[in-house]
C-alpha cells in the first residue's frame, strides 16, 4: 500500500499565478479547462423520468471514492487549474459525508478555487443548507420541473414537492443564491413556464431551462417530450421581448431577460444551440472516472491511479485526458429516436 498522499503537494495561493499557469489544463483544441463537476454519488432518492430508470442499477458501494480520496483528488484538480467545482450527482445530499466533503474542498476557496457550487433536487436541503453555506458554497441549482405537486410526483416517480419547497426556503435563509432548473418537456411543463417565471421572479431566483439530453435508458421515451429551446420559449417570446444580457456563469448557459421583468433566464440548449466551442468543463464520477465530455463514454480512471501511486499518478492521466477530450458532443434526439452515451446523467453529474 502506498503512503497516503498529501492533499496539498502544490499549494496554489492567490498570488502565485506562475505555478498555476504551469499546471493549467488545456485540451487539443486550445480550450482551457477550469471547471470540474463531481458526481459524488450516482444514487438518488428520486427517479426523474428523463434521468433514471425506475429500477436503476447503481455502482457497487465498494467502487465509490472515500471522503479522503474524493477530497484529495479534488485538491489535485485545483492544483491543475480547476477554479470552479460543482458538487452534483445523483443526489449529492444523499451522500452521508457531503458536509465534510464540501467543507474540505471549500478550504481551497481563495487558494486556487474561486467557486464551490451545488446542484441538488433539494429534498434534503433543509438539513444541509447552513453547513454548505458555512463551507463556502454560494450558489445552488435546484431542480424543479413543475409547480404542480401531482405533476411533480409523476415526473419524479413519487417525490414530494413540499420537501423541495422547504429546501428552497432553507437555502434562501442561509443566504445562498438559487437557480431553479427546469428540464423542458413538451406536453408536460410547457404550459407551466409563465407560473415558473412568476415563482422565480417573486423568490429572487434565476431560472435555468434545459433541453433534455439522450443519456442512458430510462424506460421513458424521451423523443416524445423533447422540445427545442426556441419552441419551448414560444409562449413567452410571442408576447414579450426576450433579450440577451451580459451575465456570465461558468457553465454553458446563455443568459436572457424578459424586457420589463426582474428575472434572469439561463438557456442550456446542447442540441439546438451547440456550445462545445467554448467548453471549459470535465466531469468526475463517484468512482473516480473522469469524462472529458458529457456526450461520450470515454474516461480515465483516477481512482486506480490514486490507489496505485498517490497524487503523482494523476497528472499524466489528466494530460492524456486533455489530449483526447472530444471536440464536441454527439447527441441526437428527435422523430427517429435518440443517440447518446449509454451512461445516465447521474453517473457524471448534470
Ligand atoms: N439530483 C440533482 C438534481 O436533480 O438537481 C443533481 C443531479 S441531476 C443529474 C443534475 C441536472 O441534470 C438536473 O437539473 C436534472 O434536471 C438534469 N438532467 C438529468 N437528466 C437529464 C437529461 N437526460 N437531460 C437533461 N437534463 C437532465
Ligand atoms: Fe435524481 Fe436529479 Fe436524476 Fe432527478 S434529475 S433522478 S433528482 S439525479
Amino acid at each position: 500500500m502506498s503512503p497516503s498522499p498529501t492533499l496539498r503537494d502544490v499549494p496554489v495561493a492567490p498570488d502565485a499565478p506562475d505555478a498555476l499557469s504551469r499546471a493549467r489544463m488545456r485540451d487539443a483544441f486550445g480550450r482551457t479547462i477550469s471547471y470540474l463537476r463531481i458526481s459524488v454519488t450516482d444514487r438518488c432518492d428520486l427517479r426523474c423520468r428523463y434521468c433514471m430508470a425506475e429500477d436503476m442499477t447503481f455502482m457497487p458501494r465498494r467502487n465509490l471514492l472515500s471522503t479522503d480520496e474524493l477530497v484529495g483528488i479534488a485538491h489535485h484538480f485545483i492544483d491543475r487549474g480547476i477554479d470552479t467545482i460543482r458538487l452534483t450527482g445523483g443526489e449529492p445530499l444523499t451522500r452521508k459525508d457531503i458536509d465534510d466533503v464540501a467543507r474540505r474542498i471549500g478550504e481551497r476557496l481563495g487558494y486556487g478555487l474561486r467557486a464551490l457550487n451545488l446542484t441538488t433536487n433539494a429534498t434534503l436541503l433543509d438539513q444541509h443548507a447552513q453547513s454548505l453555506a458555512d463551507a463556502g458554497v454560494r450558489r445552488v441549482n435546484i431542480s424543479l420541473d413543475t409547480l404542480d405537486p401531482i405533476d411533480f410526483a409523476y415526473i419524479t416517480r413519487g417525490g414530494s414537492m413540499d420537501a423541495v419547497l422547504r429546501g428552497i426556503a432553507a437555502a434562501r435563509d442561509a443566504g445562498l443564491s438559487i437557480r431553479i432548473n427546469m428540464v423542458a418537456m413538451a406536453g408536460f411543463n410547457d404550459h407551466m413556464l409563465p407560473d415558473m417565471l412568476d415563482f422565480c421572479e417573486d423568490g429572487g431566483f434565476d431560472l435555468g431551462l434545459i433541453e433534455s439530453m439522450p443519456m442512458g435508458d430510462t424506460g421513458s421515451y424521451r423523443p416524445r417530450s423533447h422540445v427545442a429551446m426556441d419552441e419551448f420559449l414560444a409562449p413567452i417570446t410571442r408576447d414579450a421581448i426576450v433579450e440577451p444580457i451580459g451575465h456570465k456563469t461558468p457553465g454553458p448557459a446563455r443568459w436572457m431577460r424578459i424586457k420589463g421583468r426582474n428575472i434572469r433566464i439561463g438557456l442550456i440548449a446542447p442540441i439546438s444551440h451547440n456550445f462545445c466551442d467554448g467548453c471549459n468543463r470535465i466531469r468526475m464520477g463517484a468512482d473516480g472516472k473522469v469524462h472529458g465530455c458529457l456526450g461520450h463514454d470515454a474516461a480515465i480512471d483516477l481512482a486506480a491511479a490514486w490507489r496505485d501511486g498517490g497524487v503523482e499518478g494523476l497528472s499524466p492521466l489528466l494530460d492524456r485526458l486533455m489530449a483526447t477530450k472530444a471536440e464536441r458532443h454527439i447527441f441526437r434526439i428527435g422523430e427517429t429516436g435518440e443517440h447518446g452515451p449509454s451512461r445516465h446523467m447521474s453517473a457524471t453529474g448534470g
